[in-house]
């Protein structure tokens, strides 16, 4: 078996400590405790994974974070006798072990109690008892008890328990009514009849069954009587495999998705380009994949030039010139007060690291014909005026089209304007040329001959928009994922990147009616064909709220409603599931993965909405479950607020690098 030991050393360090638990005494314990014995064969991998995971009996082993603060809660004491309801794989009795002077653990399903006791009997845990039984009944042969804790959530704490606590004794349990899972309480036995309790936040486990819990086969909910259980509907199997979402500013969110801290890419998108959740929870995880994980590329669906700036602001790099990026429509996309906190934190964050080792901010996009004409040029005219002046000529094809590309295709297709293929091309070869002879490391020439290529693209793009929409979209979305490719080569063999785009971008295109009936493909799509399992593709979902937004190509943004999602829809399931915020992990809930696969609609908000023809102008059929390999969902959202002069901040300089 492969030494997880270096995994258990991160475990408790950035799953349990950095949250805030500090017994040292817990922190050992669960350092030295093999968490990888107490899980099902197969699921080794999985192990220090910071979620719950299934054993027998559709039954789960803990998270690692809620052993650690149900087992610091108790304050247990070297010589303590504990009993622990719920033994399940016999892990939290384990660590408990480490600390107590003995433990004594019951679990109701004997199959579990046999295999946890030979565990730990194997793995030298000989001061834990383990007994098939109702462990709502305690233990009364052994009892009192200085520290009791329950790994199961009942409707209320269990009298016996209660009466089984020595005084000055703590109990744990988790109590609650409903589907949504319990309350961690903690209670202190003061005296023989006075108990304090004091909550410790919200839960969620599997239920304790038994004479002073739930009856056998009875709902966890508000029903109190022991009927049979209904076989859950759709709605609510996605409640139960989903995982609620912290506040942002909880560490417990990004924490949530560290499982896809080992891949190369993780692609993270958006239902809509107007919604201020989806940027905060994508600013929110990336910020945790740089600072804890190494990933050093953050890539958007943003102009290669007006990224740029960003970059050269963010990793401490002098300005290009005066220009102030992201000045073509939408600007709302980047120039928002959700980026612009987010910039603020990789400048902050690249101070304390060495420039090789920074975060770079990429523009994977290639509308801006115009601006990345002027940063080759600028390049040029510094290290090279002689190659400037053949530029200029070259790219002198393309000036009556520069602030209107988009006329360039037409021009061309009415065949009265000779096209500049060869001129951009001619060009874009010189550039990599010279990157191939001056240094692949040089910043500077990275910058000017990813330009290069942009205007190669940008005009082959224009050129073909004519042609019909599959066709360019094609080209677009293959130029964005070289560019992708080209950065993770840029950055060093072991590079990872963040990839920001709408779900059109990264929801693979195979499994909507983009690849089904359009024969279009996109980066989502090309990043699984090419990395495989090491590509994460991330969609995200709303219900209703509000969205930025404009009416027509070229308009003013507008803050818009957005209708509550329709009958039919992914959408509509996930809102049913009542969960208000979550993160579904489809590759870990095969049978549901399963039941959701038939196509249904889904919604495509991007920076046109048009709520009078929604189902026409927004929805189109896709399997979700094969498009994403985990959804995030916020049933109600709000408009971004796009950057004004409010938000400019004191002292003209401050103003980079939005110029605002
Ligand atoms: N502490 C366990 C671990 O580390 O693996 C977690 C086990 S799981 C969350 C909860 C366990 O409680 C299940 O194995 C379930 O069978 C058990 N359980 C539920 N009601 C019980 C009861 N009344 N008495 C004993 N065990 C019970």
């Amino acid at each position: 078996m492969p030494d997880f030991t270096r995994s258990r050393e991160r475990m408790v360090e950035t799953q349990i400590t950095r949250r805030g638990v500090g017994d040292a005494a817990v922190l050992d314990a669960m350092r030295e405790v093999p968490r990888e014995r107490f899980v099902d064969r197969g699921f080794e991998e999985f192990a220090y994974e910071d979620s719950p995971l299934p054993i027998a009996e559709n039954q789960t082993i803990s998270q690692p974070y809620i052993v650690a603060i149900m087992i610091e809660a108790c304050a247990v004491q070297p010589g303590d006798s504990v009993l622990e309801v719920g033994v399940g794989s016999g892990y939290a009795a384990a660590v408990l072990s480490r600390i107590a002077a003995r433990v004594h653990g019951i679990e109701r399903h004997a199959s579990l109690a046999a295999m946890a006791r030979s565990r730990l009997q194997r793995l030298g845990y000989d001061n834990v008892e383990v007994r098939t039984g109702d462990g709502t009944k305690g233990w009364p042969e052994v009892a009192p008890f200085d520290v009791i804790l329950v790994s199961a959530g009942g409707p209320e704490v269990p009298r016996a328990l209660k009466e089984q606590l020595a005084i000055g004794g703590r109990l744990v349990i988790p109590v609650g009514v409903g589907d949504e899972g319990q309350t961690l309480l903690k209670l202190v036995r003061e005296s023989a009849t006075d108990f304090r309790t004091e909550n410790l936040g919200p839960v969620k486990f599997v239920p304790l069954i038994g004479e002073q819990g739930w009856a056998e086969e009875t709902p966890p909910s508000k029903a109190t009587t022991a009927k049979a259980r209904p076989a859950p509907s759709l709605p609510q199997k996605i409640g139960e495999a989903a995982e609620l979402l912290p506040d942002f500013d909880n560490p417990a969110f990004p924490a949530l998705f560290h499982r896809f801290a080992d891949k190369r890419v993780v692609l993270l998108g958006e239902a809509t380009h107007g919604t201020a959740e989806f940027y905060r929870a994508r600013a929110a995880i990336t910020r945790h994949l740089i600072e804890v994980h190494g990933f050093t590329i953050v890539a958007v669906e943003a102009d290669w030039p007006d990224a740029a700036s960003i970059d050269r602001y963010v990793r401490h790099r002098p300005a290009r010139s005066a220009a102030q990026p992201f000045q073509r429509f939408p600007t709302w996309l980047w120039r928002n007060t959700e980026v612009d906190a987010f910039v603020e934190w990789m400048r902050y964050h690249n101070e304390a690291v060495s420039p090789d080792r920074r975060a770079g901010f990429y523009g994977l996009d290639i509308y801006n014909m115009n601006d990345a004409i002027g940063a080759v040029l600028d390049y040029l005219d510094t290290h090279d005026p002689e190659a400037a002046t053949v530029a200029r000529q070259r790219y002198g094809c393309l000036t009556p089209w520069q602030k209107d590309p988009a006329s360039y295709g037409r021009a061309v297709l009415s065949k009265n304007y000779q096209t500049c293929e060869s001129a951009v091309v001619a060009q874009c070869r010189d550039m990599l040329a010279r990157r191939l002879q001056d240094g692949a490391d040089d910043i500077e020439l990275f910058d000017a001959a990813q330009n290069a290529r942009l205007v190669a693209a940008a005009e082959h793009y224009y050129r073909v928009m004519y042609y019909g929409s599959a066709a360019s979209w094609n080209l677009r979305d293959t130029a964005m994922f070289e560019t992708l490719e080209r950065l993770l080569e840029a950055r060093g063999k072991d590079a990872k990147a963040v990839v920001w785009a709408h779900n059109s971008h990264i929801g693979d295109a195979r499994f909507t009616e983009m690849g089904m009936v359009r024969e279009e493909l996109n980066v989502g799509q090309l990043c699984r064909q090419r990395f495989g399992a090491d590509a994460a593709l991330i969609g995200f979902g709303t219900h209703s709220g509000t969205v930025a937004a404009a009416t027509d190509w070229g308009g003013d943004i507008e803050i818009k409603r957005v209708l509550p999602s329709l009958p039919g829809s992914y959408e509509q399931l996930c809102h049913a599931s009542d969960m208000p915020r979550f993160l579904l992990d489809l590759k870990r809930h095969e049978t549901l993965r399963e039941e959701l696969l038939k196509p249904r609609l889904e919604r495509f908000i991007g920076v046109i909405y048009r709520p009078e023809t929604e189902r026409a102008s927004h929805y189109v059929q896709a399997s979700l479950p094969q498009q994403f390999d985990a959804f995030v969902w916020f049933d109600q959202t709000t408009a971004l607020t796009p950057l004004g002069p409010r938000h400019a901040k004191a002292g003209a300089a401050d103003t980079y690098p939005f110029g605002l």
